[in-house]
């Protein structure tokens, strides 16, 4: 098994001994992923005893052993669950342990009638990938070098009668351009009102002399994602443009200030929006401060003000209060940190300035 994933099954591991699982059957996509390195949409796998075996169909059965190394693969012949019950009575494994965020409610019937003795596996994967390890950061990092990179190119087209949906689609082609497989999301440029609403993708909208204009894009790499968000004017900044994003802009760096290893997300949630509370714009900014980033755009932990979750180091963190004000136009500014044990350590390099 390549490195990172021998050292990902081998803490999987010792965490399953301490809570007493035997066996995991692992089925989230990102999860098989993170484990063995198999990047097809069907798999499944059981970790027990000995080598995890991933349990695949034909369409993977070259791309599985290109993939992946020191992991027995088994092709189904017919469905998955049939597959791995053959494995258990192999192997004499009568109780299993499933992912409940991610096992579907047919599935586990089936797997119930088979008469397995089946009990929730708490998300153990998921706990794991939440600390990223070394190659993770460096594949999160590549992400984000393709992401800023794309937004400096792309800046000299943002000017007034650009139309919202030709920079998007620019953009996304720039970072496809430098590797990305795909794009992180759907692409938001939120020019003049638009901004007011924190998802409003692209519309045919075309920017105006003073306007400003909000840009969330990521790109990939590896699997990996990166998750970015600039506010910029287009011309001269008003008093009042400068004032909000001077504001979102103390919000974030208060947040990641507050973020240190032990830390409730709560609390780092509440330092970016007690700034913004301050100002008399609370009710302008109702979504959460941030989201971890990896496999996924958003994975655990939600920086919000209902998260029961702690800052770990190695998380990697996304930053992004915003003001909305309904028939304004909005402000958000969007990074990505990594935890330390020195605090949070900011990966995105591009300017903040408007
Ligand atoms: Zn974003
Ligand atoms: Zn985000």
């Amino acid at each position: 098994m390549r490195k990172p994933e021998r050292g990902r099954i081998i803490r999987l591991k010792r965490h399953m001994a301490e809570s007493g699982i035997e066996s995991l059957l692992v089925t989230e996509r990102e999860n098989v992923r993170y484990l063995t390195g198999f990047r097809g949409s069907a798999g499944i796998v059981l970790v027990a005893s000995g080598r995890p075996c991933l349990i695949t169909d034909f369409r993977y059965m070259i791309q599985a052993r290109r993939e992946t190394t020191g992991v027995a693969i088994l092709i189904q012949k017919t469905d998955w669950t049939a597959a791995l019950r053959e494995v258990l009575v192999r192997s004499n494994v009568r109780s299993l342990w499933y992912d409940e965020s991610s096992l579907p409610i047919d599935t586990y019937d089936k797997l119930k009638k088979a008469g397995l003795k089946l009990k929730k596996g708490g998300g153990l994967v998921a706990k794991l990938r939440r600390q990223k390890d070394v190659a993770e950061l460096a594949r999160i990092r590549k992400a984000i070098r393709r992401a800023e990179q794309s937004f400096l190119e792309l800046r000299r087209y943002i000017k007034p009668d650009a139309v919202e949906q030709e920079l998007g689609l620019r953009l996304e082609c720039l970072m496809r351009e430098k590797g990305s497989r795909r794009t992180a999301f759907d692409t938001i440029v939120a020019s003049g009102k638009n901004g007011a609403m924190p998802h409003a993708s692209v519309s045919t909208r075309r920017i105006k002399a003073g306007d400003l204009v909000t840009f969330d894009f990521g790109a990939e790499a590896d699997g990996y994602f990166s998750d970015i968000t600039r506010t910029v004017c287009v011309g001269k900044p008003s008093a009042k443009q400068r004032t909000i994003h001077g504001l979102v802009l103390k919000a974030q760096q208060a947040a990641i200030k507050a973020m240190y290893p032990g830390v409730p997300c709560k609390i780092v949630d509440d330092a970016a929006r007690s700034v913004i509370q301050e100002s008399g714009h609370g009710k302008h900014f109702g979504h959460a401060t941030g989201h971890g980033v990896g496999l996924l755009v958003h994975e655990a932990p939600a920086l919000s003000s209902h998260s029961n979750m702690t800052i770990e180091k190695g998380m990697v963190i996304t930053v992004e209060p915003g003001v909305y004000i309904p028939g304004w136009g909005g402000v958000r500014i969007e990074d990505m940190v990594v935890v330390t044990d020195k605090g949070a350590k900011v990966l995105t390099t591009l300017p903040r300035e408007l």
